[in-house]
Parts: structure tokens; C-alpha cells; sequence
């Protein structure tokens, strides 16, 4: 019987320090997220800004349902939303001449830039860069030469949407007019990276404190541009994809990306992995059960939820509006300790580890990080291979 116990242990000393060197990356990074001692939500929207003047009216429809709202420390609800500050002007483009640009502006959108300010004043909006354009217009230029469908959306821009371009031409940061995508040149996206927060600045007034790479590929080029331009905060899915392939999917994709984390240039990374969709059928309830696993895992939930589920069709527009307000109305019944916060706010308190919102015990950290951990599939698999699942199960039980 003795002998039986030793060997149980040895076996879980050894198995256990083989898995923690075949996993140790993720394990690490995990234990280093930091906790979120209260659940937080954030709803994260991108597209807005460049395009068709209707945005106008929904945005302050938006502001309304969430200034209706607020957590138990008073604050609003926020959407934060990605803005596009210039499209393709078609009209002024003739067949063979060079790309121009139209940039938002007071001049051609008046009521857009003031139903943004009026959120932002009611702190139920706040504006973050997701890109000069959502594309990249050498490319846009160069596919438009071959591609009918893009010729035809060029002579209908600037009202045309971009969520309408072929998906990788939708990416800002590599040359998606051939696939596999080619990398860009580093002057000039240099160049691009300071004419876009310059050209947000000029607009909103501040510089950008928050960026949502469009379509989620971008490359350590443009992060250290970014970074040098004053940007402190990179919105991801929780990976870095690079470049799209000969079918055009995201690939070139690196490490795991986890909240809180920095960047080699100091830029700090939060994590975007939640979609809620309402007019791809995405549900409130839905919405609530991805907050509940969240808030098991110590992570905030950033939804997203882009502009295309409020464009459109009435019923389109209101389905979203309805399932954005059952979200705010369950999630605040669930849970009273809920906190709205912006992603910039989010992303300062997990860079200082504020100790008024993160974990610093070691009891609640311990038992996140088993939580976390048991996300990961095949670790949560050789868990049970080695019968490391009782003694982690007990572990999270005793310190829950
Ligand atoms: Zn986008």
C-alpha cells in the first residue's frame, strides 16, 4: 500500500514536470494575466466614421439605449468604436489616375462627428483608431485594375460600404491585391501609421489612445510605428495574424496573446474574443453565457459587434438595438458588482495591476489559473491522462 502511494507520487512529480515543460509557455502567461476581481464588460465596435451618412442616426439611438443604463458605480455603459477616417473618393478617381482620399470632417459628416461627440460626452462612447482606411489603397488601386466587383465598389465609393470589398482587401496592413498577401514596405507604412493618428487628432482632438487593427493583421513593423506615435494599447483576438494566404485567410499567426500583456515597444495588449453579433443571430443569452465563463476565468468580456448589425434594414437595426438592451438589463440582474469600463481604462488598470481591480492573493489567483488552464484543450486532456485532474480539481476546490 505504501509502495503503491510512492509510486503515485513519483509519477505525479514526474508526469507533472513533463507537462509543465511541454505547456510552460501558456502556463506562464496564464499565471501572469492578471485577475479581474469584478466581472467587466465592454461592447467593442468597429467600422464606424468613413462611408454612408445613415450611421448618424443610429449612433444617437445607440446613445440613448446606453445612457439608460448604469453599473453600481454609476458609470455608463461603453461602446467603444473603431473609426475609419477616410474612404476611396470614386468620384474623382478616373480609370489609370492615383488613389484619392475623402476624410471625414465637419464638412461632409456633420451629424456623424456629433452624434460621436454627443456619447463621448455622455461617456457611453469613446473613439479608438481602427485605421485611416480599411484598406490599404495601393491595393484597392491595384485590384480594382483586375477585379470587376472592386472597379464597380470604387465608383460607388465614398458612400460604399468596405464591408462589402472581397475580406482581403479589407486588411490595412499587407498587399492583399495578390495572394498569399505581400508585406509592405516599412517607410511606407511609417509614413501611413503618422498620417492616420494625425489625421485622428486633427479630428477628434486627442491623440488615439486605443487601436483596433482592421481585420486583425498587422505586423511588429506597424505595432512599433504605432507605439512611436503615441498609441499604448493594440485590441486583439488574442493572436498576431500577419499576412493572408493563397485563399486568402489570416495566417502568419504567432504566440497567444493574453490581457495585460506588453509588446517588445511597451504597447499593451487586451484580448477581444467575444462575438456578439445580433444580426448573425448572435443572442443576449448567448452574450451572458460567454460573460459567465469570463467572469470564471478572472477576464473582462469585450463583445464585438461591428457597425454592419445596426446598417441596413430597420428590422436589422432594432433586432440589434433589442438584443444589446436585454444584454445591459440580464447582465446587470446577474451580476450587481458588474463594472462598464472603456478598453483604454481596462487596458491602464491591467498595466499597473490596479489592487482595486486585480487579484493580487495568491488563493484567487491559483484558482483562476487552473480555471484558465482548463480551457486549453490538450492540456486539460493530458490532465487526465496523468490523473493530474484530481489533484488540480482539489486545488481549485479547496481555494475557491
Ligand atoms: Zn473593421
Amino acid at each position: 500500500m505504501e509502495i503503491l502511494l510512492k509510486l503515485l507520487i513519483v509519477w505525479l512529480l514526474v508526469s507533472g514536470a513533463m507537462i509543465f515543460l511541454y505547456a510552460r509557455r501558456e502556463i506562464i502567461a496564464n499565471w501572469r494575466e492578471p485577475v479581474l476581481r469584478r466581472p467587466v464588460m465592454i461592447i467593442e465596435s468597429d467600422d464606424w466614421g468613413a462611408g454612408p451618412a445613415s450611421q448618424a442616426v443610429v449612433l444617437g439611438e445607440i446613445v440613448r439605449l446606453l445612457a439608460d443604463f448604469s453599473d453600481c458605480d454609476g458609470r455608463q455603459p461603453v461602446m467603444t468604436l473603431g473609426m475609419v477616417l477616410a474612404t476611396a473618393d470614386g468620384a474623382l478617381i478616373k480609370p489609370g489616375d492615383n488613389y484619392q482620399r475623402q476624410l471625414i470632417s465637419t464638412r461632409t459628416h456633420g451629424p456623424l462627428l456629433d452624434a460621436i461627440s454627443s456619447g463621448t460626452d455622455k461617456e457611453v462612447f469613446d473613439v479608438q483608431l481602427h485605421g485611416m482606411e480599411h484598406f490599404w489603397p495601393p491595393a484597392l488601386m491595384a485590384a480594382s485594375e483586375c477585379d470587376e466587383s472592386v472597379r464597380v465598389w470604387l465608383d460607388s465609393a465614398p458612400g460604399a460600404l468596405t464591408e462589402e470589398l472581397p475580406s482581403p482587401l479589407q486588411s490595412r496592413w499587407v498587399d492583399a491585391s495578390v495572394l498569399p498577401a505581400r508585406i509592405l514596405n516599412s517607410v511606407e507604412v511609417r509614413q501611413a501609421v503618422k498620417e492616420e493618428v494625425a489625421a485622428f487628432q486633427d479630428i477628434f482632438g486627442c491623440t488615439p489612445g486605443v487601436v483596433v487593427p482592421p481585420t486583425f493583421i498587422w505586423s511588429e513593423a506597424v505595432e512599433q510605428d504605432w507605439s512611436a506615435a503615441g498609441i499604448g494599447v493594440i485590441v486583439t483576438p488574442g493572436r498576431r495574424y500577419e499576412t493572408r494566404d493563397e485563399s486568402g485567410k489570416p495566417a502568419g499567426e504567432g504566440n497567444l496573446i493574453h490581457n495585460g500583456q506588453a509588446g517588445e515597444n511597451g504597447i499593451v495588449y487586451v484580448v477581444r474574443d467575444v462575438y456578439f453579433e445580433p444580426s448573425l443571430g448572435h443572442t443576449a443569452a448567448q452574450a451572458q453565457d460567454a460573460l459567465a465563463l469570463k467572469v470564471e476565468l478572472g477576464r473582462p468580456a469585450l463583445f464585438e459587434t461591428h457597425r454592419f448589425n445596426f446598417l441596413g434594414t430597420d428590422e436589422k437595426k432594432n433586432q440589434s438595438l433589442e438584443q444589446i438592451k436585454n444584454l445591459l438589463q440580464d447582465v446587470l440582474i446577474t451580476y450587481p458588482s458588474l463594472a462598464f469600463l472603456s478598453t483604454g481604462k481596462l487596458a491602464r488598470i491591467l498595466r499597473n495591476r490596479d489592487p482595486e481591480w486585480v487579484e493580487q492573493g495568491l488563493r484567487r489567483r491559483l484558482h483562476a489559473l487552473i480555471r484558465r488552464l482548463r480551457e486549453l484543450p490538450r492540456l486539460r486532456k493530458l490532465a487526465w491522462l496523468t490523473g493530474w485532474i484530481v489533484p488540480a480539481g482539489l486545488v481549485w476546490k479547496l481555494t475557491g
